[in-house]
Protein backbone atom coordinates (compact mmCIF):
# COMPACT_ATOMS: atom_id res chain seq x y z
CA UNK A 1 0.00 0.00 0.00
CA UNK A 2 1.33 3.11 -1.25
CA UNK A 3 1.56 5.96 1.93
CA UNK A 4 -0.47 8.87 1.22
CA UNK A 5 1.56 12.21 2.19
CA UNK A 6 0.14 14.83 3.94
CA UNK A 7 2.55 17.34 2.41
CA UNK A 8 3.43 16.61 -1.33
CA UNK A 9 6.69 18.74 -0.97
CA UNK A 10 5.68 20.58 -4.24
CA UNK A 11 4.28 23.67 -1.69
CA UNK A 12 6.75 26.01 -2.02
CA UNK A 13 5.49 28.64 0.58
CA UNK A 14 6.35 28.04 3.84
CA UNK A 15 3.76 25.93 5.80
CA UNK A 16 3.76 29.16 8.65
CA UNK A 17 5.03 32.02 8.41
CA UNK A 18 5.43 34.85 11.46
CA UNK A 19 6.51 38.31 10.16
CA UNK A 20 7.51 40.68 13.18
CA UNK A 21 4.79 39.45 15.32
CA UNK A 22 4.10 41.49 18.79
CA UNK A 23 1.64 39.86 20.75
CA UNK A 24 0.70 42.39 24.02
CA UNK A 25 -1.59 40.77 26.66
CA UNK A 26 -3.65 43.23 28.69
CA UNK A 27 -3.48 47.30 28.15
CA UNK A 28 -1.34 50.18 30.19
CA UNK A 29 -0.66 49.14 33.52
CA UNK A 30 -1.05 45.80 33.10
CA UNK A 31 0.41 45.20 29.83
CA UNK A 32 2.39 42.08 29.63
CA UNK A 33 4.62 41.62 26.08
CA UNK A 34 4.37 37.95 25.12
CA UNK A 35 6.23 38.02 22.22
CA UNK A 36 8.21 40.74 20.70
CA UNK A 37 9.23 40.87 17.08
CA UNK A 38 9.19 37.18 16.36
CA UNK A 39 10.31 36.40 12.87
CA UNK A 40 10.14 32.61 11.79
CA UNK A 41 9.30 30.40 8.73
CA UNK A 42 8.49 26.90 9.67
CA UNK A 43 9.17 24.95 6.34
CA UNK A 44 6.95 22.36 5.11
CA UNK A 45 7.72 18.61 6.61
CA UNK A 46 9.70 19.67 9.02
CA UNK A 47 9.41 18.89 12.99
CA UNK A 48 10.41 22.50 15.15
CA UNK A 49 10.88 21.96 19.05
CA UNK A 50 10.02 25.63 21.02
CA UNK A 51 11.94 26.02 24.36
CA UNK A 52 12.32 28.60 26.50
CA UNK A 53 11.64 29.18 30.35
CA UNK A 54 8.30 29.44 31.75
CA UNK A 55 6.55 32.61 30.75
CA UNK A 56 8.91 33.43 27.65
CA UNK A 57 5.71 33.43 25.26
CA UNK A 58 6.11 29.84 24.12
CA UNK A 59 2.22 29.44 23.95
CA UNK A 60 1.56 32.61 23.26
CA UNK A 61 3.82 32.01 19.97
CA UNK A 62 2.01 28.63 18.85
CA UNK A 63 -1.38 30.29 19.61
CA UNK A 64 -0.86 32.74 16.80
CA UNK A 65 0.63 30.09 14.70
CA UNK A 66 -2.10 28.39 14.79
CA UNK A 67 -4.99 31.06 14.26
CA UNK A 68 -5.74 30.39 18.25
CA UNK A 69 -4.91 33.83 18.80
CA UNK A 70 -4.15 37.17 16.86
CA UNK A 71 -0.91 38.64 17.00
CA UNK A 72 -1.20 42.57 18.40
CA UNK A 73 0.71 43.45 15.54
CA UNK A 74 2.66 41.52 12.20
CA UNK A 75 1.49 38.98 10.17
CA UNK A 76 0.73 35.70 10.47
CA UNK A 77 0.22 33.25 7.39
CA UNK A 78 -0.74 29.65 7.15
CA UNK A 79 0.53 28.75 3.14
CA UNK A 80 -1.00 31.02 1.72
CA UNK A 81 -3.62 32.37 4.06
CA UNK A 82 -3.05 35.32 5.89
CA UNK A 83 -4.84 34.84 9.17
CA UNK A 84 -4.27 38.10 10.85
CA UNK A 85 -7.19 40.19 9.89
CA UNK A 86 -8.83 37.65 9.01
CA UNK A 87 -12.88 37.15 9.55
CA UNK A 88 -13.59 34.91 12.64
CA UNK A 89 -16.13 32.80 10.49
CA UNK A 90 -13.28 32.18 7.93
CA UNK A 91 -10.79 31.71 10.30
CA UNK A 92 -12.42 28.85 12.17
CA UNK A 93 -12.86 27.33 9.26
CA UNK A 94 -8.99 27.33 8.15
CA UNK A 95 -8.41 25.85 11.46
CA UNK A 96 -10.56 23.00 11.23
CA UNK A 97 -9.52 22.19 8.24
CA UNK A 98 -5.32 23.01 8.23
CA UNK A 99 -4.71 22.94 11.63
CA UNK A 100 -3.85 20.06 13.93
CA UNK A 101 -3.98 20.92 17.81
CA UNK A 102 -2.93 18.18 20.75
CA UNK A 103 -2.43 19.86 24.23
CA UNK A 104 -1.09 18.86 27.31
CA UNK A 105 -4.44 17.28 29.00
CA UNK A 106 -5.54 15.21 25.75
CA UNK A 107 -8.67 16.97 25.79
CA UNK A 108 -10.74 13.66 24.49
CA UNK A 109 -14.42 13.12 24.65
CA UNK A 110 -14.84 10.55 27.83
CA UNK A 111 -18.38 9.20 26.23
CA UNK A 112 -16.58 8.19 22.77
CA UNK A 113 -14.48 5.84 21.64
CA UNK A 114 -10.46 6.07 20.75
CA UNK A 115 -12.07 5.67 17.03
CA UNK A 116 -15.38 8.09 17.53
CA UNK A 117 -12.37 10.55 19.57
CA UNK A 118 -10.51 10.52 16.10
CA UNK A 119 -12.95 10.85 13.24
CA UNK A 120 -14.81 13.73 15.24
CA UNK A 121 -13.21 16.38 13.40
CA UNK A 122 -14.14 14.93 10.24
CA UNK A 123 -17.62 14.88 11.58
CA UNK A 124 -17.99 18.47 13.08
CA UNK A 125 -16.53 19.25 8.97
CA UNK A 126 -19.45 17.03 7.75
CA UNK A 127 -17.07 15.28 5.72
CA UNK A 128 -16.89 11.12 5.41
CA UNK A 129 -15.57 9.61 8.07
CA UNK A 130 -12.04 8.06 5.92
CA UNK A 131 -11.90 4.40 7.45
CA UNK A 132 -8.83 3.65 5.70
CA UNK A 133 -6.63 7.02 6.80
CA UNK A 134 -8.14 6.40 10.60
CA UNK A 135 -7.03 3.07 10.48
CA UNK A 136 -3.63 4.07 8.93
CA UNK A 137 -2.82 6.21 11.57
CA UNK A 138 -4.32 3.95 14.32
CA UNK A 139 -1.91 1.72 12.99
CA UNK A 140 1.47 3.85 12.65
CA UNK A 141 0.67 4.99 16.55
CA UNK A 142 0.19 1.63 18.12
CA UNK A 143 -3.31 1.96 19.01
CA UNK A 144 -4.91 -0.02 16.63
CA UNK A 145 -6.10 -2.71 19.14
CA UNK A 146 -7.29 0.45 21.16
CA UNK A 147 -9.78 1.29 18.77
CA UNK A 148 -13.09 0.57 20.73
CA UNK A 149 -11.68 1.88 24.15
CA UNK A 150 -13.00 5.17 25.97
CA UNK A 151 -10.29 7.39 26.79
CA UNK A 152 -10.47 6.55 30.87
CA UNK A 153 -9.94 2.28 29.47
CA UNK A 154 -6.33 3.73 27.68
CA UNK A 155 -2.91 5.07 29.29
CA UNK A 156 -2.07 8.79 29.22
CA UNK A 157 0.37 7.73 26.39
CA UNK A 158 -2.20 5.51 24.96
CA UNK A 159 -4.44 8.59 25.20
CA UNK A 160 -2.37 11.15 23.98
CA UNK A 161 -1.47 8.86 20.74
CA UNK A 162 -5.70 9.18 20.35
CA UNK A 163 -4.94 12.93 20.13
CA UNK A 164 -2.22 12.93 17.57
CA UNK A 165 -4.47 10.82 15.38
CA UNK A 166 -7.39 13.23 15.67
CA UNK A 167 -5.21 15.89 15.32
CA UNK A 168 -3.71 14.42 11.71
CA UNK A 169 -7.02 12.46 10.24
CA UNK A 170 -8.00 16.00 8.77
CA UNK A 171 -4.49 15.85 7.17
CA UNK A 172 -3.82 19.51 8.31
CA UNK A 173 -1.32 21.69 7.18
CA UNK A 174 0.67 22.26 10.60
CA UNK A 175 0.59 20.33 13.47
CA UNK A 176 0.63 21.92 16.69
CA UNK A 177 1.50 20.69 20.30
CA UNK A 178 1.37 22.23 23.88
CA UNK A 179 4.00 20.31 25.99
CA UNK A 180 2.01 17.28 24.44
CA UNK A 181 4.52 15.10 27.10
CA UNK A 182 4.44 17.14 29.65
CA UNK A 183 1.97 14.80 31.99
CA UNK A 184 3.43 11.75 30.41
CA UNK A 185 6.11 9.55 32.28
CA UNK A 186 9.33 8.59 29.95
CA UNK A 187 8.55 5.55 28.07
CA UNK A 188 5.01 6.93 26.70
CA UNK A 189 6.39 10.22 26.48
CA UNK A 190 8.82 8.32 24.01
CA UNK A 191 5.96 6.42 22.07
CA UNK A 192 4.12 9.78 21.42
CA UNK A 193 7.79 11.34 20.29
CA UNK A 194 8.40 8.76 18.04
CA UNK A 195 4.44 9.05 16.24
CA UNK A 196 4.98 13.09 16.12
CA UNK A 197 8.36 12.09 14.27
CA UNK A 198 6.94 9.37 12.10
CA UNK A 199 3.78 11.74 11.25
CA UNK A 200 7.01 14.07 9.93
CA UNK A 201 9.31 11.73 7.92
CA UNK A 202 6.91 9.42 6.81
CA UNK A 203 3.79 11.11 6.21
CA UNK A 204 5.15 14.78 5.39
CA UNK A 205 3.67 16.47 8.32
CA UNK A 206 4.81 20.13 9.91
CA UNK A 207 5.13 19.61 13.27
CA UNK A 208 5.55 22.60 15.74
CA UNK A 209 6.09 21.52 19.48
CA UNK A 210 6.29 23.19 22.52
CA UNK A 211 8.11 21.50 25.36
CA UNK A 212 10.51 22.19 28.50
CA UNK A 213 11.86 18.77 28.14
CA UNK A 214 15.47 18.58 26.34
CA UNK A 215 14.89 15.11 25.54
CA UNK A 216 11.79 15.63 23.37
CA UNK A 217 13.16 18.80 21.89
CA UNK A 218 15.96 16.57 20.27
CA UNK A 219 13.31 14.83 18.42
CA UNK A 220 12.79 17.92 16.41
CA UNK A 221 14.55 18.90 13.27
CA UNK A 222 15.91 22.35 15.07
CA UNK A 223 14.66 24.05 18.23
CA UNK A 224 13.80 28.03 18.87
CA UNK A 225 14.68 28.87 22.02
CA UNK A 226 12.55 31.88 23.40
CA UNK A 227 13.54 34.37 25.92
CA UNK A 228 11.43 37.40 26.88
CA UNK A 229 9.00 36.97 23.81
CA UNK A 230 11.84 36.83 21.19
CA UNK A 231 13.82 34.06 19.38
CA UNK A 232 17.43 34.43 20.88
CA UNK A 233 18.50 31.52 19.47
CA UNK A 234 18.29 28.58 17.09
CA UNK A 235 19.53 25.05 17.30
CA UNK A 236 20.13 22.72 14.15
CA UNK A 237 19.77 18.87 14.33
CA UNK A 238 19.52 19.30 18.51
CA UNK A 239 20.88 16.45 20.97
CA UNK A 240 19.71 16.25 24.34
CA UNK A 241 22.93 17.33 26.08
CA UNK A 242 22.93 20.68 23.41
CA UNK A 243 19.76 21.60 24.28
CA UNK A 244 20.24 21.43 28.06
CA UNK A 245 23.39 22.98 27.79
CA UNK A 246 21.69 26.08 25.93
CA UNK A 247 18.59 26.62 28.53
CA UNK A 248 21.19 26.19 31.23
CA UNK A 249 22.96 29.29 29.76
CA UNK A 250 20.17 31.03 28.66
CA UNK A 251 18.62 30.82 32.14
CA UNK A 252 21.79 32.09 33.42
CA UNK A 253 21.67 35.46 31.14
CA UNK A 254 18.28 36.11 32.66
P1 LIG B 1 5.02 30.10 28.16
O1 LIG B 1 4.12 29.22 27.37
O2 LIG B 1 6.41 30.20 27.61
O3 LIG B 1 5.04 29.76 29.62
P2 LIG B 1 3.02 32.16 27.64
O4 LIG B 1 2.98 32.38 26.20
O5 LIG B 1 1.93 31.35 28.26
O6 LIG B 1 4.46 31.60 28.07
O7 LIG B 1 3.01 33.58 28.37
C1 LIG B 1 3.89 34.64 28.02
C2 LIG B 1 3.62 35.82 28.95
O8 LIG B 1 2.29 36.30 28.72
C3 LIG B 1 3.71 35.49 30.43
O9 LIG B 1 4.23 36.61 31.09
C4 LIG B 1 2.27 35.26 30.82
O10 LIG B 1 2.06 35.57 32.17
C5 LIG B 1 1.53 36.23 29.92
N1 LIG B 1 0.18 35.77 29.57
C6 LIG B 1 -0.12 34.61 28.94
N2 LIG B 1 -1.44 34.50 28.72
C7 LIG B 1 -2.00 35.62 29.25
C8 LIG B 1 -3.34 36.13 29.33
N3 LIG B 1 -4.37 35.44 28.84
N4 LIG B 1 -3.52 37.34 29.92
C9 LIG B 1 -2.48 38.03 30.41
N5 LIG B 1 -1.20 37.63 30.34
C10 LIG B 1 -0.96 36.44 29.78
MG1 LIG C 1 2.96 27.52 27.91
Amino acid sequence: MTVQKISTGQRLSPAVSLTQVRHVYGVKETAVTALNDVTWNFTPGTFTAVMGPSGSGKTTLLQCAAGLLEPTTGSVFLGDHQLNGMPEKKLAIIRRDLVGFVFQAFNLMPALTAAENITLPLRLAHRAADQAWMNELAKRAGIANRLSHRPHELSGGQQQRVAICRALITKPRVLCADEPTGALDKASSKAVLSVLRDAVNELGQTVIMVTHDPVAAAHADQVLFLVDGRIVDVMETPTPERVAATMTRLAGED
